[in-house]
């Protein structure tokens, strides 16, 4: 089964842009899953073919009217998620990040100017996704930072380097840190383990590092990591994310 991504936007020329190329770009070309832009103009009923109106109650832009997106909705809907980049939505983790790359795809909706008319997400079952406090001019963006790391988690598009499991966040703690040659840079070297070729010193470093770099930069995900570790294994949580 292909990972299937439909994008719902008013600017489908930006798709698959940045995901064209590198590995996301092969395991396009080659079949591994499938980038389809939809314009939702194109569900425009009236004369000027128009997308958006003014605010109720009045304010500043324009909102995308809930009847037009509803109808670029139903024409792609199938036993995809629909999401929708919202600022307001949940923020992005890799936990939601792995749940949609393990699953047939996805169609995102991609918001402009003010953004939705509320009603879409009461009509429609539409999860509001963000991708992090701070406001984009378009949900185009967010969707390709979405699809970039789901699609590098299908099988086959990393290669054998990596499953993607090691990486920071996958464990609940950020990764250690990286070295490689030249083993002196300006003066500054590569810690000595990892040149000691102990696996079990090595591994025993790497996460200590992970540990102290999430408790001194992430305090918020080392609280989470240290109260995942303490409460029961399964059961106590309800949140999947
Ligand atoms: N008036 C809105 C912002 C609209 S920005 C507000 O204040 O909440 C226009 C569009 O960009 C949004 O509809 C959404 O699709 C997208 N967007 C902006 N910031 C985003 C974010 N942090 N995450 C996901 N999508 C975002």
């Amino acid at each position: 089964m292909t990972f299937a991504a439909t994008i719902l936007t008013l600017y489908p020329e930006m798709f698959p842009g940045p995901l064209g190329v590198s590995l996301a770009g092969r395991a396009l070309r080659e079949g591994g899953w499938r980038c389809d832009p939809v314009q939702i103009r194109d569900f425009a009923t009236d004369r000027h073919r128009s997308v958006d109106d003014t605010p109720a109650g009045g304010g500043a832009g324009m909102v995308l009217r809930a009847d037009v997106l509803a109808a670029a909705v139903d024409s792609v809907a199938d036993d995809r998620p629909i999401l929708a980049m919202t600022p307001r939505g949940r923020p992005l983790s890799q936990a939601k990040v792995r749940a949609i790359a393990g699953g047939p795809g996805v169609i995102i909706l991609c918001g402009r100017f003010e953004g939705f008319d509320e009603r879409i997400f009461a009509g429609r079952a539409i999860e509001e996704v963000s991708i992090g406090d701070y406001i984009l001019s378009g949900g185009e963006m967010g969707a390709l930072v979405l699809l970039d790391s789901c699609i590098r988690l299908l099988p086959g598009v990393m290669g054998a380097a990596s499953s993607g499991v090691d990486e920071s966040f996958e464990t609940g703690l950020l990764e250690y840190p990286q070295y490689t040659r030249p083993f002196d840079w300006e003066g500054r070297t590569i810690p000595e383990v990892l040149r000691s070729g102990d696996h079990a010193r090595i591994a025993a470093w790497r996460k200590s590092m992970a540990e102290t770099d999430t408790r001194l930069r992430r305090p918020d995900l080392w609280e989470r990591h240290e109260g995942a570790r303490v409460r029961p294994p399964s059961g106590a949580r309800h949140e999947k994310d």
